[in-house]
């Protein structure tokens, strides 16, 4: 007989992340639990896979049976949005439950960035996590989480990072009782080593780019046995934006009675914006996914262009790609500033500038469309400030 049960009452071995990353495909494209688990005595006994990937896709409840039995339970029912809706009086009982349960970050409504009343611009504002006040809060704390177990006897954790990651994982150690080092390329921001160094993290700054301290954060890692989260390539970066960023944008325009169009996004790790192409393009393939990388030899911190070749491995990648300069990004996000009174910040602003182009271009159709906005413009006020020399 088929029960449903919370599925955190359920256990079940680990399982490769492969099988799992196929269900869940199968699963958001279907949009239903289709074979109930077999379970004896709360425990997994077959459709292990299944049980994976509703725990991953963040469902409350499950579908169970003593015997192998076809159901047809939808994931709504399943309460996949409860994690995401309706954070109630916010009273949380530790600094870590704002990143777990302070659920969805806002999105709104911008005006005066195109001129065109049948299209809306929606800006999802990811400064309102709370450890680096960015979207790579999502990333430190999912991965960090999900690797308890390796992290249990290593005392150190060590990351190449431009910023905010580095700043998410030293705010989570420091919750977490762990020493952090931060790899971070010259060109970073000051006030990222600032902050970090209050944070109680160590700091190295090396190199031009993130990419070429990934190696030898490998190299120290190996030999002072401490534990590299590696944003670039580790699948809970994916799954993070998959659970979270891509369903908070779903549940909140659906909720919200927005006719979604499109969803524009930076890309850095290329990790929140492959989170969102797994979760649209398999959910509601109406809804396209544009890329926003900087101009040929231009640099925007956070974002770089891509190599969509074995891209996290979900052979898939955005719909288009828009280049914008950093002349641009700032443009942009000096009229938001002076239209709604909030400033994006850099990447935000390219976000935005992609968007216009894409407007420009004619390639928008009537319509609402979400920006995500990694973080805030105090971050990079000087660099704001001199460009535009206000
Ligand atoms: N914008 C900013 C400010 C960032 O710090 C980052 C990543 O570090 C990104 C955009 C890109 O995000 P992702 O790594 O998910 O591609």
């Amino acid at each position: 007989m088929v029960k449903i049960k919370e599925i955190d009452s359920i256990k079940s071995d680990k399982l490769d992340m492969k099988t799992i990353i196929n269900k869940i495909k199968e699963i958001l494209n279907s949009g239903y639990q289709e074979e109930a688990i077999v379970v004896k005595d709360n425990n997994v006994i077959k459709k292990h896979e299944i049980y994976w990937a509703l725990k991953y896709l963040g469902t409350k409840f499950i579908a169970v049976s003593n015997e192998e039995e076809n159901v047809k339970v939808s994931l709504d029912f399943l309460g996949f949005y409860d994690e995401v809706s309706d954070p109630g009086i916010r009273v949380y009982n530790n600094t870590i439950e704002l990143i777990e349960r302070d659920r969805p970050t806002p999105l709104v409504k911008l005006n005066g960035i195109i001129n065109d009343k049948k299209i809306g611009i929606w800006a999802k504002l990811e400064w309102y996590n709370p450890f680096s006040l960015s979207i790579k809060d999502r990333t430190a704390w999912y991965i960090i989480y999900n690797n308890l177990d390796k992290l249990s006897d290593k005392e150190k954790i060590f990351e190449a990072t431009s910023a905010n990651t580095g700043i998410a994982i030293a705010a989570i150690s420091s919750i977490l009782g762990k020493k952090t080092r931060v790899f971070m390329p010259e060109t970073s921001p000051d006030y990222a080593s600032k902050l970090l160094k209050i944070y109680g993290s160590d700091v190295v700054r090396e190199g031009n780019t993130t990419n070429e301290l990934i190696e030898k954060v490998k190299i120290y890692a190996e030999k002072e046995n401490a534990f590299v989260p590696n944003q670039f390539s580790n699948i809970f970066n994916l799954l993070v934006h998959l659970r979270y960023t891509a369903k908070e944008i779903d549940y909140q325009t659906i909720y919200g009675k927005l006719k979604l169009n499109g969803i524009f996004a930076s890309m850095g790790t290329g990790g929140h914006i492959a989170g969102l192409i797994f979760y649209f393009h398999n959910k509601n393939k109406a809804v396209k996914i544009f890329g926003i990388q900087p101009e040929e030899n231009g640099t925007i911190p956070g974002i770089k262009k891509q190599d969509f070749k074995n891209w996290w491995n979900i052979n898939d990648s955005p719909d288009d790609i828009y280049s914008v300069s950093l002349e641009e990004s700032i443009d942009v996000l000096i009229t938001t500033a002076r239209t709604n009174g909030i400033l994006p910040g850099i990447s935000g602003g390219a976000v935005l500038a992609g968007l216009k182009k894409a407007y420009n271009n004619g390639d928008l159709d009537e319509g609402d469309y979400v920006c995500i906005i990694p973080d805030n413009g105090i971050k990079y006020l000087d660099e704001i400030y001199n460009e535009r020399v206000l």
